[in-house]
């Protein structure tokens, strides 16, 4: 190995060891000297709102790698540099004498025109430059073509694409399976040779701000001039590159002046914890055989009915390839035996294959997936609280804030959804469980999504899907922008007329009203008839059960009339009445037929349609 390449392996959102084809290929070349590598990408420490939560789940995802990567040779750890990639790279890849560089490869809009600005200083400096598919069960790129160059839109296209990948792809539509993890792993370079003294002087741009050198290229910039939602909480990170005591070391919430404190999420990242949770899943093999999506309560928590480990998905931690093997096998061992297998796309590989259905539309769509102005999937309708957006010279779009259309009540109705003070138990408790801890059932996303957009406030797509972006753990702008989507009936799905009552729906999953008992802990004394309507009930029984159905829900407390004690909102509005303007209103869009990427859409004109 003595003669062997200097290899750098970049992590980004595959924080794993097991069945990592990057990885495995950067070990296959017999590096003589092997860089694990971490680069803190501002994109996501400045741009991205993300909630305390996120930032935790990550740093557990990448002290995971760093634990794993030292247990398998004592001199290893994961190197994080914190600076831009696109700054860095370049400087590193020189002083470390580097002759590889390996990822696996990210087909995100933003992630894409990263990876081609850090190839390009790559291979400038003279270091070969791979990358491969890992992140998805096929390559979302080799999706597209095999879809005829087009977005993949249904659960057809994406499966019968999957079939015609032939080979490496997996073949019939089955992806590959897994590879090995690593059993061991060569030294990084000597102490002396890894130093990065004086290295800012070779640092493009301003190493302070850290910005990103390539404006508009993904949903980071999503609403960058007026945002509605809080910005992210990272302000003070500005620790030097290698971390307060010179050792390349995984940054502490508090180096990020994040206060551990506003981590309220009981989910735990990290590969160790990811694995964990797929075992026990994998070993109910009732649970993988009969598992059918729409049968899972979105009322259940702890545990909850799906299997959560989409925030895994996300950062990588598990790998989506074992995931639907590890199923398969249950599937294929249950079918020898006679017993009953639920079947796609309700069953779990089903779950996976939306999630790569997103993926691969992302991909060929780009930027424009994540927003409604230029997105030539997305139906157009003039929402209220629709963006604003202008196309740069290079085509990109940019938002230029928000503004009302019609209704002042729309960014009110916002607010109050966002805050879980609609005065709908089911949405403010699905609310406040996604701001507390990050991870919602997906019915319920189902039900808060219809709620703000047709079958409700009438509030855009992109408003809700910016709201998912910073609180979800799980938030990956394929899946929630395609959801948003899908839910709002602008693409995938377009039956409008079809909506979630935020009464009878959750009544029907739990008539007990244990869910909103938890989460709305002032409606916990109400009887169930009213748990889902309590402003319905008498006011002397609101007084026994100590919660006042009154006012707007901005003051917690009525000290006013003998200090009764809690308050909970009166609903907003009278659902009935909203769903029939939302579905009148969305059905007269849908005449018109107008797409994002149409000239009357971009040049404001269909506001005189
Ligand atoms: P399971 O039911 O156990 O499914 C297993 C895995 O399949 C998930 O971990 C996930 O990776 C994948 N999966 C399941 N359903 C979907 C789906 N509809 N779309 C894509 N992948 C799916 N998922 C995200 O990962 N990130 C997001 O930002 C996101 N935003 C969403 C926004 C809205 C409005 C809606 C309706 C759904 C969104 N989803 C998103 C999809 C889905 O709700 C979550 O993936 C799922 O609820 C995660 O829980 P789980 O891991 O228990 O899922």
């Amino acid at each position: 190995k003595s003669g062997g390449p200097r290899v750098v392996y970049w992590f980004r959102t595959d924080l794993r060891l097991h069945d990592s084809p990057a990885l495995a290929h950067a070990l296959s070349l017999n590096p003589s000297r092997l860089i694990p590598l971490w680069t803190w990408d501002p994109h996501y420490v400045y741009r991205q709102r993300g909630s305390a939560n996120r930032w935790a789940f990550l740093v557990a995802c990448m002290s995971d790698v760093s634990g794993s990567l030292a247990k398998l040779n004592p001199n290893q750890k994961l190197h994080v540099v914190r600076a831009a990639p696109t700054q860095v790279m370049g400087p590193l890849l020189r002083r470390w004498k580097i002759d590889v560089l390996v990822f696996e490869r990210d087909t995100d809009a933003y992630a894409r025109a990263r990876d081609a600005e850090v190839t390009r200083i790559a291979e400038e400096a003279g270091v070969r430059v791979v990358s491969l598919s890992g992140r998805t069960l096929f390559d979302s790129d080799e999706i597209v073509k095999a879809n005829g160059g087009r977005p993949t839109m249904s659960m057809s296209q994406i499966v019968k694409a999957a079939e015609k990948l032939g080979g490496g792809g997996g073949g019939g539509g089955e992806p590959a399976r897994p590879v090995d993890a690593p059993k061991e792993l060569p030294d990084p370079l000597d102490a002396a040779d890894m130093d990065l003294g004086g290295i800012e002087k070779e640092m493009e741009g301003d190493v302070d701000e850290q910005k990103p050198s390539f404006a508009g290229a993904g949903q980071g910039d999503f609403n960058a001039v007026q945002r509605t939602s809080s910005p992210g909480k990272i302000t003070q990170y500005s620790v030097g590159l290698m971390g307060p005591d010179g050792t390349f070391s995984v940054p502490t919430l508090e180096e990020m002046g994040i206060d551990p404190a506003d981590v309220t999420t009981p989910h735990v990242g990290g590969e160790t914890a990811g694995l964990a949770v797929l075992k026990k899943y994998i070993d109910d093999e009732e649970y993988v055989g009969t598992f059918e999506k729409p049968a899972t309560a979105p009322t259940d928590f702890e545990p909850q009915a799906t299997t959560l480990l989409s925030p895994h998905m996300h950062f990588g931690s598990v790998s989506v390839r074992k995931f639907w093997w590890d199923v398969q096998d249950v599937l294929a061992r249950r079918k020898k035996e006679k017993k009953h297998n639920s079947s796609e796309p309700v069953n779990l590989p089903g779950q996976l294959l939306f999630r790569d259905m997103y993926f691969a539309a992302h991909a060929k769509v780009g930027v424009a997936f994540g927003q409604a102005v230029g997105n030539p999937v997305a139906r157009f309708i003039p929402w209220h609280l629709q963006s604003k957006y202008s196309v740069n010279e290079r085509g990109e779009y940019r938002s230029e804030g928000t503004y009302l259309v019609d209704d002042p009540q729309a960014e009110e109705y916002f607010r109050r959804w966002k805050e879980g003070r609609t005065g709908f138990p089911w949405i403010d408790a699905l609310m406040r469980q996604l701001r507390r801890e990050g991870w919602i059932h997906h019915l319920g996303r189902h039900a808060v999504a219809c709620f703000l957009t047709r079958g409700g406030c009438y509030v855009s797509w992109e408003r809700g899907a910016e709201v998912f972006e910073e609180w979800l753990i799980d938030h990956e702008v394929a899946c929630n922008a395609g959801n948003w989507m899908w839910l709002s009936c602008t693409a995938f799905f377009s039956q409008f007329y079809r909506c979630y009552s935020p009464v009878a729906f959750p009544k029907k999953w739990d008539p007990e009203g244990h869910f909103v008992r938890r989460y709305v802990p002032e409606l916990a004394r109400f009887d169930k008839k009213y748990i889902y309507e309590p402003h319905k009930a008498p006011i002397a029984d609101q007084k026994k059960w100590g919660c006042l159905v009154r006012g707007d829900g901005s003051k917690k407390d009525d000290k006013g009339e003998g200090g009764e004690g809690r308050m909970y909102p009166k609903p907003m509005f009278d659902f009935n009445e909203r769903r029939q303007f939302c579905i009148d209103k969305v059905k007269e869009a849908y005449d018109v037929g107008l797409y994002g990427d149409d000239e009357k859409v971009r040049t404001g004109e269909w506001k005189k349609l």
